[in-house]
Parts: C-alpha cells; structure tokens; sequence
C-alpha cells in the first residue's frame, strides 16, 4: 500500500487530525477514535511498517522507542501504577484493520484474558 493512502501515514504527517498526545521524529501517539477502554491511545511509528509481522531486528531501535514512549504515555495518563494493556494486532484473523503497525495502549478498566 502506497503511504498515501495509509490513514496512519496521513494521520503521522498531520494530513488528516487526530487527537495528538506525543509526537516526535519516529513516534506518534494519538487517542483512538473509538474507544474501547477510558484510556485507549494508539503508539504508531512514523514510518510505514505494515504489521508487527513484518518486524526485522532492524527496527529493534525503534520498537524501543516506541515502548518507551508507552510507558510514559501510561504514566502520564494516570494508568501505569494499576496497570494497563499494551497490545498489537497482526493480520486479519487478529483483527487488524488499519494496516500500519501500532500498539493499542488501554487502561482503565479490568482487562479480560485471554482476549476474544
Ligand atoms: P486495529 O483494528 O488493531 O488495526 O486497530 C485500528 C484502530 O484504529 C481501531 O481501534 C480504530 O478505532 C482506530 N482508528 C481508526 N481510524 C482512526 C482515526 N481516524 N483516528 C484514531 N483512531 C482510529
Ligand atoms: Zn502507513
């Protein structure tokens, strides 16, 4: 899929809003839409990585910013101490439906296990 039609490529170049909670130059962070916990943010890389499948150790800088950016994510927003999910969908039988890796970070609430 070319970046241009990738709604997290547009949402990490600020082409479509998006409620921004972090942003730096790999990372962007962004309230979901639809929220299925009280706190339920997204931590996408900026650049276009389609799932966590297609991870190589190549990207193991990166995936270290990305959970570090998490964590202060969930301690600022209150859910680090309770504890929290951090979780990511790979392929369809998973239920990804944007395909642009990201963690989904939510909290708040208790959390089933295992996840339907
Ligand atoms: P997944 O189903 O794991 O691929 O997660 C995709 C997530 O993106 C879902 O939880 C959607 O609610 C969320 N989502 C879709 N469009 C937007 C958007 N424009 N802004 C924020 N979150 C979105
Ligand atoms: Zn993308």
């Amino acid at each position: 899929m070319a970046d241009t039609d990738c709604l997290f490529c547009l949402i990490a170049r600020g082409e479509i809003p998006a409620d921004v909670v972090h942003r730096d130059d790999d990372v962007v962070a962004f309230r979901d839409i639809n929220p299925r916990a009280p706190t339920h943010i997204l931590i996408v890389p900026i650049r276009h990585i389609e799932s966590a499948a297609e991870l190589t150790e190549a990207e193991g800088p990166l995936l270290g910013r990305l959970f570090a950016v998490a964590a202060q994510i969930a301690r600022d927003a209150g859910v680090a101490e309770h504890g929290y999910r951090l979780v990511t969908n790979s392929g369809p039988a998973a239920g990804q439906t944007v395909p642009h890796l990201h963690f989904h970070l939510m909290g708040g609430r208790s959390m089933g296990w295992p996840p339907g």
